[in-house]
């Protein structure tokens, strides 16, 4: 996929760095934008909503947020539940068909399951799902699934408690685990996913027992490459620990055969050779799935991000305070989609961090 098209801002809309908006050729676009299924300037449909719902939370990843932790929205900045399912029916509307809720720590904004129960019914999600630490899980996981919360994903980045607290800054791995076995409650929430970000001189050792724990356990374990989203700028090529290197090691002791998955993926599937369970592998940054990107993302304070790098962001939250129709928010929406940024740029001279990081972002 290449940019070679005319350099035409819009809206009054200046192209700022590589990330910045798309630039396309308005007076002339290649298919109308304003009407059908929501779709980009390089005719990527757009299908896969993130909503952050609090920029605040409870752990301090080394890899995201600093130890003082952020200076955190201001409870009138954040969305409403309200003012949420009304954007993600817009959205759904206009054909996003899976919406994750995300944060800083999802589970630290109150009643969360009275927010799934709001988008659980609207006619057009196939799945509804929920990025957690884990944390607060083994209280909280029956009501998010009676609410009508369908998968879940865990971010563990180790099984050792002691580096789970180094990396944390939170002895908590107990709780984590105890979350994770609370989900094998629900059957509907199969299959439970635990992530893991991969960091050189870090994770390597923990890799065979993270295996382990996928073939144990009706775990999916993934790896997702360690990017420059933290809040501190302290990310480092060097320290990318790739999903390759992960792979090779634990084929020293487990084959793995790839799952073939025809539905737009990240991960890149493995299943165990003798069948014992699944593995994953996101390399964001070594082998970038930007061609078949399908995802948006709202942040809790309600800017609207077509990339996870974007160095720019469409305000949701003015309109929707201001008394703008639901069509006046959904042309703003596709008018900010249509710009979405080719790639990420993360292996290319010029590259500059996102405009925010990943807990303000929602990950
Ligand atoms: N607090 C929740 C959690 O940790 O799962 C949800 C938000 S968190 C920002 C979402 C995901 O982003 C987590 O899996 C986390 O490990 C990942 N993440 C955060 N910073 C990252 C970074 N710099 N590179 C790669 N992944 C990152
Ligand atoms: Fe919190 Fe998630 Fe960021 Fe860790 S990765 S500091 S749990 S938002």
């Amino acid at each position: 996929m290449t940019d070679n098209r005319d350099a035409i801002s819009i809206d009054g809309l200046i192209p700022l760095t590589p990330q910045g908006p798309a630039q396309i050729d308005v007076a002339n676009p290649p298919i109308d934008w304003s009407d059908g299924v929501l779709q980009d300037s390089f005719g990527r449909a757009i299908k896969n909503l993130r909503v952050s719902i609090t920029d605040r939370c409870n752990f301090r990843c080394h890899y995201c947020m600093p130890e003082e932790g952020l200076v955190w929205l201001k409870r009138e900045e954040l969305l409403s539940y309200e003012e949420i399912e009304r954007l993600v029916k817009i959205f759904v509307n206009i054909g996003v068909e899976e919406v994750r809720l995300t944060g800083g720590e999802p589970l630290v904004r109150r009643d969360v399951p009275a927010l799934i129960e709001k988008l659980a019914p609207i006619k057009g999600i196939k799945s509804l799902s929920l990025t957690t630490n884990g944390f607060s899980l083994k209280s909280l996981c029956g009501d998010l699934v009676a609410a009508g919360l369908q998968r879940i994903n865990v971010s563990m980045d180790t099984p050792v408690r002691e580096k789970f607290a180094h990396i944390t800054r939170r002895d908590a791995l107990p709780e984590v685990l105890a979350g994770l076995e609370e989900c094998e409650k629900y059957p509907s929430l199969a299959p439970i996913k635990v992530n893991a970000v991969a960091m050189r001189d870090f994770s390597e050792e923990d890799v065979l027992a993270f295996a382990e724990l996928a073939r144990r356990k009706p775990y999916v374990v993934r790896w997702i490459e360690f990017m420059p989203l933290d809040a501190e700028g302290k990310w480092d090529r060097e320290d990318v620990l790739t999903g390759a290197e992960i792979r090779a090691l634990i084929e020293t002791k487990y084959p793995l055969v790839p799952i073939s998955d025809s539905r737009i993926a990240t991960a890149q599937r493995f299943a165990f050779a003798d069948g014992a369970g699944e593995v994953g592998f996101i390399n964001a940054v070594s082998e970038p799935f930007c061609e078949t990107c399908d995802r948006i993302r709202l942040t809790a304070d309600g800017q609207f991000r077509t990339c996870l790098f974007s160095r720019w962001e469409t305000d949701l939250r003015s309109p929707l305070r201001d008394g703008s129709s639901d069509e006046e928010i959904e042309h703003t929406i596709r008018s900010a989609v249509w710009r979405k940024e080719m790639k990420h740029y993360i292996n290319d001279p010029g590259f500059q961090p996102a405009s925010r990081s990943m807990s303000q972002i929602g990950g």
